[in-house]
């Protein structure tokens, strides 16, 4: 079969699964917090195996040409990033085919299968890496140095990335072979996408997309799990509520804009002391609620304390070009615990409720347990 036959095929593939699921993939782009991972590298890498390096180039600019066109567009994302972007899957494209030609054998059936398999599986490496190596050092530049591991925080879209890789490898086998078969990809590339959409909207009915907390109603739901634990096993529990002080100063001397950064990096510094499995949520505005199963009313002080002292240490950038990161930030905390001052959730909060609004009486900045047991 000739090189334009199969990019054809591609092409009319591509068309038929992008007809198919432009809805799920529109519904995906409005929930992403961020750019989300798209699904075109099952044609842009299965163009990069099996086609030349031209028609490859073509195919790309056509995928992600359209992809802008359709849907990117109409999320605010400028032209510029779509090119940027289509730019570097060229040279993954190109990279991987590099990689592919230090395989003599290369990978539809002509060398032996542990070659085949050796050649898709570097070649594919070769692909994420440039993707990966080009994202670091963008983000690098652009925003602030980046740790290591907080590109690799969603799990969930490297997977993605690899699956769609998988799907690319296994249609540019099809097409290498029995070119009619390459249609089998498309019903699995769909379900995929939609499991994806599945999985974000759980994402989105669950957390608070401004601190990536959990939101009101799922943290109330969480909590009374494990108070429900706490009962069966006998156990303490702590609530802690989490106010910043003054937080409509901040505002109003640094703008809405410095507020939602402070709370996006109280909400960090919240999970960072507390343990992955104590719930932590936004309660609402600038407050914060956090549920510790298995913690009595000294260990919570300890922790409320060294809370508070680390919310009193946060240097917060803002987007604001030369201006100085945002300091001076504290927060008062009040606590209650299971079961001394408060058996049901409601009990609890309006315990940690009334210590809070001591602390806040009492001067802010400082963390006070209830008063009164039940
Ligand atoms: P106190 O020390 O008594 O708690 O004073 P406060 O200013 O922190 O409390 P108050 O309840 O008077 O004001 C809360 C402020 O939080 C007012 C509101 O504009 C701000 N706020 C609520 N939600 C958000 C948000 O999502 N982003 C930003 N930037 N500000 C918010
Ligand atoms: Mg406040
Ligand atoms: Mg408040």
């Amino acid at each position: 079969m000739s090189d334009v036959a199969r990019l054809a095929i591609l092409l009319g593939l591509w068309v038929l699964f992008e007809e198919t699921s432009h809805r799920i993939a529109r519904l995906r782009i409005r929930l992403a917090a961020y750019g989300h991972v798209d699904m075109t590298s099952v044609w842009t890498f299965a163009a990069a195996l099996i086609l030349p390096p031209a028609l490859t180039v073509l195919l790309c600019a056509v995928v992600l040409g359209y992809a802008w066109l359709r849907h990117e567009r109409h999320s605010g994302m400028r032209a510029y990033r779509q090119v940027f972007g289509a730019a570097v899957v060229i040279a993954s494209c190109l990279t991987a085919r590099l990689v592919l030609n230090l395989f003599p054998a290369g990978f539809d059936g002509a060398g032996q299968a542990f070659q085949a398999v050796m050649a898709v599986g570097v070649a594919m490496l070769a692909y994420a890496a440039v993707n990966f190596v080009v994202l670091f050092v963008a983000i690098y530049l652009a925003v602030r140095p980046v740790k290591f591991s907080e590109l690799l925080e969603n799990r969930q879209d490297v997977t993605l990335e690899f699956a769609t890789l998988c799907l690319g490898g296994l249609t540019a086998l099809a097409l290498a072979t029995q070119p009619l078969l390459s249609v089998l990809v498309v019903p699995p590339l769909f379900v995929l996408q939609r499991s994806v959409l599945t999985k974000q909207l759980e994402i989105a009915a669950t957390t608070d997309s401004k601190t990536g907390l959990l939101n009101a109603a799922t943290w109330q739901h969480m909590a009374q799990r494990e108070l429900a634990r706490a009962h069966r096993e006998h156990e303490a529990a702590a609530l802690l509520i989490i106010d910043m002080d003054n937080f409509k100063l901040v505002n109003d001397t640094h703008g809405h804009l410095a507020g939602d950064y402070v709370l996006r990096a109280v909400a960090d510094c919240l999970v960072q002391e507390l343990r992955q499995y104590d719930a932590v949520g936004r309660f609402g505005g600038e407050e914060f609620v956090a549920m510790l199963p298995g913690v009595d009313e000294l260990a919570a002080v300890g922790i409320s304390e060294r809370i508070r002292q680390q919310v009193q240490l946060l240097e917060v950038a803002t987007a604001a070009q030369g201006q100085p990161p945002l300091t001076g930030l504290s927060a008062s905390i009040g606590i209650s615990c299971y079961p001394q001052h408060g058996v049901e959730l409601e009990d609890l909060l309006h315990s940690a409720d009334s210590a809070l609004y001591a602390a806040k009486r009492a001067g802010r900045n400082r963390v006070m347990v209830c008063a009164h047991s039940v």
